[in-house]
């Protein structure tokens, strides 16, 4: 059973002070508004809708949590570089988040979403920035893959690799393309070794409901909610007021 097949709809927090899900490991994904995260999500649980709970009305500021069962989740991060959002909100937003991810005992990596197109924006950068010193690793999924010619995609891949690796051994990419449904097992392989689970056994990740309409799984209360952030911290994550890219790319 891949990974994420089961993963299902579990929580959303807008504060810390909110209680979190009790958890074993988590894997935050982020990326800028319309690089791709949500259809990569959904193509890595081969489910159609299931990280659109993200955004819907009310969620699109939120942490995300989705249950993959064995007390493992995938963190639904609100994508960055929406100029349209208030000042106060963005500010408010910006420490929320800043402090689950320098907080969050439990979290394990980030996949960071990329368009392939437009590899590391200024954002990509200041998140990777304000990452590097939790040490925390970081896998990027340079997505969309199937908009360039084979040997353009390689050649932005290997350019990516050479700016990570001078930043820091724990960073690494890969291609991917939700289109395509390309370089799904690349990406369970190394979320897999991050939650400590293997990418495909069967019992590994069987506990999550099974629904083919995140909306309709009920909340699920954790089983022990003391995931509370335990480590405040005022570095916090300031991306700039850019216009987002065009949707239906
Ligand atoms: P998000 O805002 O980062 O969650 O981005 P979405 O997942 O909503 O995708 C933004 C747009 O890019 C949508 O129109 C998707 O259909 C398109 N898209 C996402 N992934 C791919 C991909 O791998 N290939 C292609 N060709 N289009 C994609």
């Amino acid at each position: 059973m891949p990974l994420f097949q089961n993963a299902a709809y579990a929580a959303s927090v807008a504060t810390l002070d909110d209680p979190l899900p009790g958890s074993e490991g988590e894997i935050a994904f982020a990326g800028r508004s319309n690089a791709g995260k949500s259809s990569a999500i959904n193509t890595l649980a081969s489910r159609r809708r299931l990280a659109f709970v993200s955004k819907s009305p009310g969620r699109t500021q939120m942490i995300n949590f989705f249950a993959l069962g064995e007390m493992r989740f995938l963190v639904d991060l609100p994508g960055y570089g929406y100029a349209s959002v208030p000042g106060t909100v963005r500010s408010k937003w910006e420490k929320v988040l800043g402090g689950y991810l320098q907080g969050r005992r439990e979290l394990r990596g980030m996949a960071l979403v990329m368009d392939i197109r437009h590899p590391m924006t200024d954002l990509d950068q200041r998140m990777i920035d304000f990452m590097r010193p939790t040490g925390i690793p970081i896998h990027v999924l340079l997505t969309k893959a199937d908009k360039l010619a084979r040997v353009e995609a390689l050649s932005q891949l290997q350019s990516l690799r050479g700016q990570l690796a001078s930043m820091s051994p724990n960073f690494s990419a890969q291609l991917f393309s939700s289109l395509k449904r390309s370089g799904i097992e690349e990406a369970e392989s190394v979320f897999a070794t991050w939650l400590s689970l293997p990418p495909h056994a069967e019992n590994a990740i069987g506990s999550a409901p099974q629904s083919d309409h995140p909306m309709s799984a009920s909340p699920r209360k954790p089983p022990n909610p003391s995931g509370r952030i335990s480590r405040r911290t005022d570095g916090i994550w300031k991306p700039k007021n850019k216009k987002p890219r065009t949707k239906g790319e």
